[in-house]
């Protein structure tokens, strides 16, 4: 569906905003869409992004011609050198490797590692892959590193997982948007215009230890900023749900009607009193009271979470008192306002949904359910007792690489653990403890270096597919380039890879006829796509583009192009959820009473000892494999930066550009000191898109949340020192 010869319409390769662009290809090379070919990238008008895109969005074309790209598979030889061999050696190869891991450990010694951003064909044939082909139960993915805890939380109150369960648009007519934890500002810079009409009201609340760019959205009137110590994000919302129930604010009809567990969470409350809350956060009782009051004001209330409070140990409870709260206010499911929590990875929604996780068939299943089981295996043709029971979680299964009983053999797609997995030191011993180690990538990532055989593949401009936004809205990915000739797709990886294995069902690698038979595995699930079709999805973007004037109004209002799930064949979609019912049985949403493990002052570490918290910036996505490589973002941002109080960096002895150590007892990290009022005096900040002796994630920990295997990644406690000092003071300037 191009507006003009030479021109696709696709979607962003990044976030979970997805924002639609238009991809140009024009000069030498067009007509065959080769390498030689310029791509331009401009952005399109949809509901999401309104025209709008983010510096990586612009930048994104420079990577399809980077030099760095894989061309042709490469194998690491005993002189630690990878080295160019053929597909059919590579293949062969995986083949004896696989066979002999599994004659000599069993089939569960071979594992995968998927990743949130592939595309759901992609996602749901490595779940395929892996429990038909590979015969092993081993399979996770890196959305265990982001959005675990909201799903699980999700999953327990509404009995349903979809990050915003409303268009993005809706958040057009709020008054009052309480956002936790999430700095979109920065990460998906176009989604701040959906911010404007609750800041032009005064009503954009911001959750945050930080005072980050998001924070920033509130000054001058438009809100306020509620900056509590770090890891009492729980707390802070039990204080303001105490106020809304002692207060009188619940919605009580709605309570009546709508939900079930409401005197367990009266009593899990009662003990937050704001001036207790107040002592523990930090943050004002006045301001706890004068929220509570505000978010249950009408005219439209919205309650957003992201992972600054889901990426702890408790994100799920946090996330669920979230939702208590939400649900006491009566918001989620009443048209105008809204609970949601905002994806990060450009499919981290679809690519929950359809079979890469360790405890989940295609549909948003659960691989212990027979009924689940059962309809699968039917689709796949197979007996049911071919597919394996549950997994391991992602940091369980790394910490499993290369232990006895662990995995010995790995394969890695879209992810680069060896950057973005907790406690990255242990991980990068259990990648170099690997029998053998597979990683499809199109650029050397770290984990790639790793690897004993790298296998290239296809770039989002290069392939066809589909991708699930942060809305839960289905959108097509299209090829605008035609990739170097060395590169295959993952698909076509798996079914050649499941042709020599012997793997019993069909492995197709055409992406449409990946999506149809994922329809047929969904139909019936939570996530179902059955009514779902690439016709419909291309029709739609071409009403969209033709009428795009008369269809605007509509998009604003219903939420426009794409097709939300659920989706059963036969329907229209589903673009706003719970209107009449949740997914429980009852129909009723559940409350949940949760508590934080401690209540003290969390100001109560050891002298000396600083908070880390880490997140991203605006110039880089995850672990910056990518975006390290774009000249304009690496310009901005080329090497790891520690966010630093001006007082406590002063008792330090710390100036501005100092290069300073950071570590703990799992490793040190270097960076460069900048001192920036924006963190808390009792805290520091660095982000994780930097590898080496820059990767933050050496000093994160491998503690999870026990419902959702969320590992703790944004407090970590830290000792910081000067390494080498800044250069001002060097010459004494
Ligand atoms: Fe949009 Fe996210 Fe891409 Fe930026 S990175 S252009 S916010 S999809």
């Amino acid at each position: 569906m191009c507006s003009s010869p030479g021109a696709t319409a696709t979607h962003c390769p990044y976030c979970a905003l997805q924002c639609a662009m238009t991809l140009t290809v024009s000069g030498p090379g067009a007509a065959s869409s080769s390498a030689s070919a310029s791509v331009e990238v401009s952005g399109r008008d949809f509901p999401t992004n309104q025209s709008g895109l983010c510096r990586k969005g612009w930048s994104s074309a420079e990577l399809l011609k980077h030099p760095d790209r894989l061309r042709e598979p490469l194998l690491k030889n005993d002189d630690g050198e990878h080295h160019p061999i053929s597909w059919d050696r590579a293949l062969g190869l995986i083949r004896d490797r696989v066979l002999a891991t599994r004659a000599r450990y069993g089939a569960d010694a071979v594992g995968v590692f998927g990743g949130g951003g592939l595309t759901n064909e992609k996602a749901y044939l490595l779940g395929k892959f892996a429990r038909l082909a590979l015969g092993t139960s081993r399979i996770d993915y890196n959305g265990r590193f982001c959005m675990s805890s909201a799903a699980a939380a999700g999953n327990r109150a509404f009995g349903l997982d979809r990050g915003l369960p409303f268009p993005l648009t809706d958040l057009g007519s709020a008054r009052t948007i309480l956002m936790l934890g999430s700095n979109t500002a920065d990460t998906m810079p176009p989604f701040v215009q959906h911010l404007q009409a609750a800041r032009d009201a005064g009503g954009l609340i911001v959750v945050d230890p930080r005072r980050s760019a998001t924070a920033e959205l509130t000054s001058e009137g438009r809100g306020r900023h509620l900056q509590p110590a770090p890891k009492t994000d729980l707390a802070l919302l039990l204080g303001i749900t105490h106020v809304v129930i002692m207060e009188g604010l619940i919605d009580e009809p709605y309570v009546h009607r709508r939900t079930n567990g409401y005197d367990d969470v009266v009593r899990s409350v009662a003990p937050w009193w704001p001036e207790r809350v107040s002592s523990v956060t930090g943050v004002p009782a006045r301001l706890i009271r004068e929220t509570a009051h505000r978010l249950a004001e009408p005219g439209g209330t919205y309650i957003l979470t992201g992972r600054g409070v889901e990426q702890h140990a408790n994100g799920t409870d946090t996330a669920t008192a979230a939702i208590n709260l939400a649900l006491l206010l009566g918001l989620p499911g009443t048209p105008g306002n809204g609970y949601g929590t905002l994806t990060g990875q450009g499919n981290g929604q679809g690519g929950r949904e359809h079979g890469q996780k360790a405890d989940q068939l295609p549909g948003y299943r659960k691989i212990t359910d027979p009924a689940a089981r059962k309809h699968v295996a039917g689709v796949w043709g197979v007996p049911e007792s071919l597919i394996p029971g549950p997994g391991l979680p992602a940091v369980e299964l790394l910490a499993s690489l290369g232990q006895p009983g662990g995995v010995r053999c790995l394969f890695v797609h879209g992810a680069n653990v060896a950057v973005s997995a907790p406690n990255a030191s242990s991980v990068l011993m259990g990648l170099r403890s690997l029998d053998f180690l597979v990683v499809c990538d199109f650029f050397l990532s770290e984990t790639a270096a790793e690897a004993d055989l790298v296998l290239p593949v296809l770039q989002w401009a290069e392939e066809e597919g589909t991708m699930t936004n942060l809305e839960g809205r289905v959108l097509r990915r299209r090829a605008a380039v035609s990739p170097p000739p060395g590169a295959r797709s993952e698909l076509w990886i798996m079914a050649r890879l499941a042709e020599l294995l012997e793997a019993p069902s069909s492995f197709p690698d055409d992406p449409e006829t990946v999506f149809t038979e994922l329809r047929a595995a969904s139909a019936g699930g939570l996530a179902d796509y059955s009514g779902v079709d690439y016709a419909m999805l291309d029709a739609e973007l071409h009403d969209a583009e033709l009428h795009r004037g008369e269809l605007h109004g509509r998009e604003l209002h219903d939420g426009g192009a794409g097709a939300y799930w659920p989706y059963p064949a036969g329907s229209s979609g589903t673009p706003r959820l719970f209107l009449d019912r949740f997914a429980h049985a009852d129909g009723r949403a559940v409350l949940h009473p949760v508590a934080p493990s401690s209540s003290a002052p969390f100001a109560s570490a050891p002298d000396g000892v600083l908070t880390l918290m880490t997140g991203r910036l605006l110039e880089h996505y995850q672990s910056g494999a990518q975006t390290r490589r774009v000249s304009d973002l690496h310009s901005t941002s080329s090497e790891q930066a520690l966010q630093i109080h001006p007082v406590t960096a002063a008792g330090l002895g710390i100036l501005d550009g100092a290069e300073v150590e950071v570590s703990n007892e799992r490793g040190i990290v270097r960076a460069v000191a900048r001192l920036s009022p924006a963190v808390r005096p009792d805290s520091v900040f660095l982000s994780f898109h930097f590898p080496g002796t820059g990767n933050a994630n050496v000093l994160t920990s491998s503690e999870t949340d026990p419902v959702s295997g969320m590992p703790e990644f944004k407090t970590t406690q830290v000792l910081v020192r000067v390494h080498r000092p800044a250069q001002s003071e060097v010459v004494g300037v």
